[in-house]
């Protein structure tokens, strides 16, 4: 008999790649999405897939499921800075009551965890790179409280659960990740600056663009989703590339990747915006085994032409996304 997994966010960027991973594997896979963020057009190839059921139904409201389920994957909410500031109540709900009612049914089902947290919960950290015993520098009442204290509350309550109700839980602390099926004008750095590419636009750079990141391709964060689901450690993972660089020479990356000849185009700096990121993936490669393997060129350029494909309206087109027909009050 093949095991279930529930994958929650299914139609989102990471939660469609994990869907493909896990039906790929001989996994049934129950995707569940709201659509608010995410996608039909990147899970419409699984619609024929035998192993794959959807359900459009949005987590913070109790689910029922009435087959078995082995595993759940919470990857449901709001990733990018520019949806959760449009929809931050939301994210605030998926965060808490999406993952209560989740672990409720990972308690009833007998069912392992594992939840999508993020590199957010250091904030604007003081320790660098970042290891998961810091416990970061996070502005609860800023605009990125959010987001960052949704998922600070979602890992304390996946903790209570697992120490409580004795639920096999995983937490994957994840670092910036990119590649295909981004949505194009989400307002991440990547998206956000192929698209100005490919629109023949100036590039726009935050601040003096001497922030830091570390970008992970997305099929190694799926390798690292899967051993961690796998493994038996079941306190926080960072999963990441440790590769640092600040976005101003990340910019001239994608400039000479594109062939393109804007210009960079300096714009203020958002409140909040965490100067430096670099995960520390000592645990991940002890424990796990599981280090990334794809260099920033070649995931650049897999990200690039999926992009250059998408058709003229998608490249256009603002992103006007009405959130508001998603949430029901
Ligand atoms: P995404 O916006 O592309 O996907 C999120 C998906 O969740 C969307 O399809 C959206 O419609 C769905 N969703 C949101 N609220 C829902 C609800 N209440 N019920 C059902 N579905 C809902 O974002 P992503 O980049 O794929 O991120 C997925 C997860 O990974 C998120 O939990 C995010 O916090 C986490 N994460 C992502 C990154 C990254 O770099 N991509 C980094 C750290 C953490
Ligand atoms: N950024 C930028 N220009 C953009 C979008 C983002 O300079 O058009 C910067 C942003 O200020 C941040 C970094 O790129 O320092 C990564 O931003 P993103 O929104 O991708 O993710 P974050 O890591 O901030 O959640």
């Amino acid at each position: 008999m093949s095991k279930t997994i529930l994958i929650s966010g299914a139609a989102g960027f990471l939660g469609s790649h994990l869907c493909d991973h896990f039906a790929d594997h001989g996994f049934r896979v129950v995707g569940v999405d709201n659509f608010i963020t995410g996608d039909k057009d990147n899970i419409q190839h699984l619609f024929n897939h035998s192993n794959f059921q959807f359900l459009e139904h949005d987590v913070t409201v109790h689910l029922e499921i009435k087959e078995p389920i082995d595993y759940i994957l919470h990857f449901a909410s709001p990733a990018s800075p520019i949806d959760y500031l449009k929809i931050p109540i939301h994210t605030l709900k998926v965060g808490s009551l999406g993952t209560h009612n989740l672990l409720g049914l990972a308690k009833a089902k007998q069912a392992r965890i594992l939840i999508a947290s993020t590199s957010e919960v250091y904030g604007d950290p003081l320790v660098h790179p970042q290891t998961e015993d810091y416990y970061g520098n996070v502005n609860s009442i800023g605009p990125r409280g959010v987001y960052d204290e949704a998922k600070r509350f979602q890992e304390a309550i996946t903790m209570a659960y697992q120490r409580f109700h004795g639920v096999e839980t995983r937490i994957a602390r994840i670092f910036n990740t990119y590649g295909p099926r981004m949505r194009l004008n989400d307002g991440r750095v990547i998206p956000a600056f192929m698209g100005q590419a490919l629109r023949r636009e100036d590039l726009s750079v935050f601040g003096k663009g001497t922030q830091t990141r570390s970008f992970c391709y997305v099929d190694d964060l799926v390798n690292g989703i899967h051993k961690l689901l796998f493994s038996d450690y079941n306190y926080p993972v960072n999963l990441g590339n440790p590769e640092e660089i600040t976005i101003i020479e990340f910019a001239k990356e994608i400039l000479e990747l594109t062939k393109s000849n804007q210009k960079i185009d300096f714009r203020p700096l958002p409140v909040g915006d965490p100067l430096r990121r670099q995960p520390d993936i000592s645990l991940a490669k002890n424990e796990l085994n599981w280090q990334p393997t794809t260099s920033r060129l070649d995931g650049m350029k897999k990200t690039f032409e999926y992009f250059s494909c998408l058709p003229k309206e998608k490249l256009y087109k603002t992103d006007h996304k009405d959130f508001s027909k998603h949430i029901k009050i």
